[in-house]
C-alpha cells in the first residue's frame, strides 16, 4: 500500500508540473506578444505622423502653389477676363491633384469652382468670403458646405501692387479624409483627431467628424469635450506644450501623442489604446486559464480513477490463484503479517485432498481442477470475515483463523470435512459422479514472535498424522 501512495503522489507531481509548465509557457508567450504589440504600436506612431500630415499638407501646398502662380495673378488682375479660360485652369488643377479647386475674385464679383459651380460674391453661396476676408492672416482652413462638407484651404491672393484681390485654393471631401483615417485607425488601432487653435476638432477618424462644420456650430466638438482630454487636463493641470511633440498616458492607460501642424496652426492627436488592449489580453488569458485548469482537473481525476482501477485489478490479479480464485501463497504471507499485528492468538489449518493423484489419474486433470474449485468454495463457505483461506500449493489449502482455539477450529473443520465427503463430484466427460475426502492438520499458537513457517510446520505434522491414521480426518497438533 505504501507503494500505492508513492505512485499516486508521483502521478500528481508529474501532472501538476506539466500544468504549471503549460501555464508558465502561455504566460511568457502572452507577455512576449504584448511586448511586441506595444513595440509595434510605438514604432508605428512616427511614420503615421508623416503619413497623416502629408494628407493634410498636400492640399495646403497645392493651394499655396495656386496663390503664388504669377500667370494666374497677372491674368485675374486684368479689367476683363475670360471665364472659360479661368474655368479650364481650375479644372486642370482639379484633375491633376484630384481635389476640388476654386477661385474667388473681388473685383470681378465672381466665384468659380471645378465642380462647375459659379456664383456672384454678393450671393449667399459666398458667405465664407466675407467671413474670412477681414480675418488676420493669408491662409485659412475652413469647413464649408453643410450638405457635402469639404475642408477648404483658402489662400489670399494679391495683385502686383500688393492689393487684396480674392482667394484661391483647393478643397478635399471630408469623406475622403474619413475613409483615409479610418484605414489608419483600422490598421493600427488608433483614433486621430485634428484640433485648430481654438481647440475645436476639425477632423477625426471617428464619426463625430461630420458635425464640425461652422454651419452647425451647436454640434461642434471641442477638444475639452473628449473624455481622454479631460483626464489629461485633470492630471497635468493644463493642456500645455501646445507647439511641441508630446506623449501622455492617461489614467485609463490611453497613450496620447500630440504633434503640432504648424502650417495650419493645428494640432494632431493620436490616441492609442495599448493598456486597455492589454487588459483584454489578460482577461482572455485568465478565462482560458480557468477553462484549461478546469478541464485539466477533470482529466486528472479521470486519469487517477483509471490508474486506481487498473492498479487494484493488477493487485488482485497478483494476489489471487487463477484456478480457485482464492488468495495465493504470497498473499497469504502478507495476510499473516497483517493478522500478526492485530491479534494475539492464531489457529492455522492445513488441508490436503486425499489420494488426489488417483482422481487425476482416473478422471483426468480437468475433473481434478473441478474438484479443486468445488473444495475451495466449501472451505470459504463457513468462515468469518477476518478468517483467511488460501491455496498453499497443488491440492493443499491453508486457513488462518485469528483468536480461535484448536478445539473451535476442530469443530469448524469437521463440519467442512463431512460436507465435502458427502459431495457427489461430477465427471464432466460422462454423467457419472464420485466421492473424495480431505484431511486437516490443526495448529494453535500464541502469535508472539512466530513466523508463518512455524505454524505451517506444526500444522503439517498434524496433517501427516491424519494421513497416517487413514485420511479423511482432522488432527490437532500437540
Ligand atoms: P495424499 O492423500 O497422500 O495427499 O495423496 P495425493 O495423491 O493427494 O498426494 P500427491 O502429492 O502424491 O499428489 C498430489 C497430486 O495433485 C499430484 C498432482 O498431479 C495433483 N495436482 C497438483 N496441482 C494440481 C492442479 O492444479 N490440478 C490438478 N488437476 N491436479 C493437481
Ligand atoms: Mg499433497
Ligand atoms: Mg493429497
Amino acid at each position: 500500500m505504501k507503494f500505492g501512495n508513492k505512485f499516486d503522489r508521483y502521478i500528481a507531481v508529474i501532472f501538476f508540473v506539466t500544468i504549471m509548465t503549460v501555464i508558465l509557457a502561455s504566460y511568457l508567450t502572452l507577455k512576449d506578444v504584448i511586448n511586441s504589440h506595444n513595440k509595434q504600436v510605438q514604432s508605428a506612431i512616427t511614420p503615421l505622423f508623416s503619413l497623416v500630415t502629408s494628407e493634410i499638407l498636400r492640399p495646403l501646398n497645392v493651394a499655396s502653389f495656386m496663390a503664388h502662380n504669377q500667370f494666374l495673378l497677372d491674368y485675374v488682375s486684368q479689367e476683363s477676363i475670360d471665364k472659360d479660360r479661368l474655368t479650364s485652369y481650375i479644372n486642370k488643377i482639379s484633375s491633376s491633384y484630384n481635389m476640388l479647386a476654386f477661385i474667388a475674385l473681388k473685383n470681378h464679383n465672381l466665384m468659380i469652382d471645378s465642380d462647375g459651380k459659379e456664383a456672384m460674391l454678393s450671393s449667399e453661396d459666398a458667405e465664407w468670403f466675407h467671413r474670412i476676408k477681414d480675418l488676420p492672416g493669408d491662409q485659412f482652413t475652413d469647413i464649408g458646405n453643410s450638405e457635402d462638407p469639404h475642408l477648404y484651404f483658402d489662400n489670399r491672393i494679391f495683385n502686383n501692387d500688393g492689393k487684396f484681390i480674392g482667394f484661391t485654393g483647393v478643397a478635399i471631401d471630408l469623406n475622403y479624409f474619413s475613409s483615409k483615417f479610418q484605414e489608419y485607425s483600422d490598421r493600427f488601432g488608433f483614433e486621430l483627431y485634428f484640433v485648430d487653435k481654438n481647440n475645436i476638432i476639425t477632423l477625426s477618424s471617428n464619426k463625430i467628424m461630420k458635425s464640425e462644420s461652422h454651419h452647425r456650430k451647436a454640434l461642434m466638438t471641442r477638444l475639452n469635450d473628449l473624455p481622454w482630454h479631460q483626464s489629461l487636463v485633470a492630471n497635468n493641470g493644463t493642456d500645455k506644450n501646445l507647439n511641441t511633440e508630446v506623449m501622455y498616458t492617461t489614467e485609463s492607460g490611453l497613450l496620447i501623442s500630440q504633434m503640432p501642424i504648424q502650417e495650419l496652426d493645428w494640432r494632431m492627436f493620436i490616441v492609442s489604446p495599448p493598456a486597455s488592449e492589454q487588459s483584454e489580453y489578460w482577461k482572455i488569458f485568465i478565462s482560458r486559464f480557468l477553462l484549461f485548469f478546469f478541464i485539466a482537473i477533470i482529466f486528472y481525476l479521470i486519469l487517477l480513477n483509471t490508474i486506481n482501477y487498473l492498479k487494484s485489478r493488477l493487485i488482485r490479479h497478483s494476489e489471487t490463484d487463477y484456478l480457485t480464485q482464492l488468495p495465493n501463497r504470497s498473499h497469504i504471507h502478507s495476510r499473516f503479517d497483517d493478522l500478526a499485528k492485530s491479534n494475539k492468538n492464531l489457529c492455522v489449518v492445513l488441508a490436503d485432498i486425499d489420494n488426489f493423484k488417483d482422481v487425476n489419474d482416473t478422471y483426468g486433470h480437468l475433473v481434478g481442477d473441478d474438484v479443486l474449485r468445488i473444495i475451495s468454495e466449501q472451505l470459504s463457505l463457513t468462515l468469518r470475515k477476518i478468517d483467511v483461506v488460501g491455496r498453499w500449493g497443488g491440492e493443499e489449502f491453508v486457513m488462518l483463523l485469528p483468536e480461535t482455539t484448536a478445539q473451535q477450529a476442530h469443530i469448524i473443520v469437521e463440519r467442512i470435512r463431512n460436507n465435502i465427503a458427502a459431495i457427489s463430484f461430477p465427471i464432466s466427460s460422462t454423467s457419472g459422479t464420485f466421492f473424495t475426502t480431505i484431511s486437516f492438520g490443526i495448529c494453535e499458537q500464541s502469535l508472539a514472535n512466530k513466523t508463518i513457517e512455524s505454524y505451517i510446520d506444526c500444522a503439517d505434522k498434524a496433517l501427516y498424522e491424519a494421513k497416517s491414521n487413514g485420511r479423511n480426518q482432522s488432527v490437532i497438533f500437540n
